[in-house]
């Protein structure tokens, strides 16, 4: 079988030669006759099938070969929505749809959280016809009145186990409700839990069945765990971990440019090479950090969450999440970087009492259980008691409970610019002489060496608590910063 006997229009067909494939695989054989015949499709496949392709150059052949729509605003409307767990997904689908449709007049676009919005709006307000997002993101701009999806004649759920693992079940349904009755909806995923076939059930209308792989053997998986750690025990913890696991690649995640330095700097002197990726780097370090990690000079990168979006690794055995994050899909987006394309993943969180209130957030955020488990010597000190944590001028609290009064609140502010000030006095910050002052942090809480405060009293008052959070549990002091999502 060759892609012109499954009568995809030639420049299609010619895109798709250039790129060197010459035979469709499995499910590009079954799903492209099946998806240009209009019908709803269930593809049981994960990465590494060509699975995009079975979706794209079908869709691709479609749209090519009737009317642009027309969009509220008299824009190109979207006729094609394609629903991913990650923004990395995101990104590499939407490349190929311009790949396999570069000698087409259609018009796509990405659209993900943690980067600003605003190019987006543009992209979407001058007109596209295939969408590739992420739920959350693309929710945003829909609440935003950004979005017209009235106009959506495709719609694809790719890898839905894991959007659904990722606990995007709400914003995938919210989204669903958006869309027109009448559509052609193609779900794929590498696994079949119950939770997926009443997705499947509710959505495909008399689907094609496709499956490429056995049902539910190589599943990918990834092992969360959790460590209550003390504060001052958490780079000789994760130092431990390494050793006593004898970790060869690592990714961990950081709240803090700074602390990225500091747990870089902590596990190179125990003998473990690490460097630390943030936006303070130039790019000639980053690029050295990322060359590194990837030919196993470097066996752990620290990075802060934004940094770590640039980084292309498929594969990574293990994540830790050595800060956890105030933000639960950051966690998420953290853990996606592990346990893909069949393979098996580890996501470690060390988390101090400190952090403990984000922790649950997280699993209510995930519907899911973290299992926690102690280590020996290296738990919560007698009498350690959560305090709150500085993020730049934000004080934030992770902590169970409610937050301590503002008084206490202010007070740990201050003694952590204080703190700041001091050291960028005494010169001792090890970005101010590790790194060049290239890039732009695009986060308020990566754009601060954010030291954690010291405050002493923790009254469990409840006043004046700092801005909202975003997940819904009412836990006060999680504001995202507007770029965040
Ligand atoms: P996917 O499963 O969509 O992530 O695709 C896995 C990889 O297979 C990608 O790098 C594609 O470029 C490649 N690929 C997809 N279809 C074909 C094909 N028919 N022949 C050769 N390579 C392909």
């Amino acid at each position: 079988m060759t892609f012109e006997t499954l009568k995809l229009a030639p420049a299609i067909v010619k895109a798709v030669l250039e790129q060197g494939y010459t035979t469709p695989t499995p499910i590009q054989a079954q799903a492209i006759p099946a998806v240009l015949a209009g019908g709803d499709l269930l593809g049981g496949a994960q990465t590494g099938t060509g699975k995009t392709a079975a979706f794209a150059l079908p869709i691709l052949h479609r749209l090519a070969m009737s009317r642009s729509a027309t969009n509220r605003s008299g824009g190109t409307g979207i006729r094609a929505l394609v629903l991913t767990p990650t923004r990395e997904l995101a990104a590499q689908v939407e490349e190929s749809f311009r790949v396999y449709g570069k000698y087409l007049q259609l018009k796509s676009t990405v659209i993900f959280g943690g980067v600003g919005m605003n190019p987006q709006i543009d992209a979407l307000r001058r007109g596209v016809d295939i969408v590739v997002a992420t739920p959350g993101r693309l929710l945003d701009l829909q609440q935003q009145g950004k979005l017209d999806l009235s106009t959506v004649q495709v719609l694809v759920l790719d890898e839905a186990d894991r959007m659904l693992d990722m606990g995007f079940i709400h914003d995938i349904k919210k989204l669903l409700a958006l869309l027109p009755r009448q559509k052609q909806s193609l779900l794929f995923s590498a696994t079949f839990s119950d939770d997926i076939r009443e997705l499947a059930q509710g959505l495909l209308n008399n689907p094609a069945s496709i499956q490429v792989t056995p049902r539910n053997t190589t599943v990918q998986r990834i092992t969360q765990v959790a460590h209550p750690v003390g504060r001052a025990k958490k780079k000789a913890l994760l130092t431990h971990i390494i050793q006593t696991h004898a970790w060869s690649q690592v990714l961990v995640f950081t709240r803090t440019k700074f602390g990225a330095n500091h747990v870089a700097e902590h596990l190179s002197k125990a003998g473990i090479p690490a460097m630390a990726l943030h936006g303070n780097k130039s790019q000639s370090a980053r690029t050295q950090a990322l060359q590194g990690f990837k030919d196993g000079a470097i066996r752990a990168l620290v990075a802060t969450d934004i940094a770590a979006r640039g980084i292309d690794i498929d594969d990574l055995p293990h994540v830790v999440n050595y800060d956890i994050p105030n933000v639960s899909e950051d966690y998420v987006h953290r853990i996606g970087r592990t346990g893909r394309a069949g393979a098996s993943g580890e996501a470690v969180s060390l988390y101090s009492l400190d952090e403990e209130g984000w922790l649950a957030d997280i699993e209510r955020f995930t519907k899911q259980n973290i299992p926690r488990q102690a280590m020996d010597g290296f738990g919560p000190e007698a009498g350690e008691k959560a305090e709150p944590i500085a993020m730049g001028r934000q004080t934030i609290w992770g902590g169970v409970g409610k937050p301590p009064s503002r008084e206490v609140m202010q007070a740990a502010a201050k003694a952590a610019r204080t703190e700041m000030m001091q050291r960028m006095r005494d010169n001792k910050s090890p970005a101010s002489h590790k790194s060049a002052p290239a890039a732009v942090a695009t986060r308020h809480n990566e754009s601060r060496s954010t030291p954690r405060p010291h405050a002493s009293t923790n009254s469990p008052t409840n006043s004046n608590r700092p801005a909202g959070r975003r997940h819904g549990s009412g836990r006060p002091g999680t504001a995202r910063p507007a770029t965040g999502r």
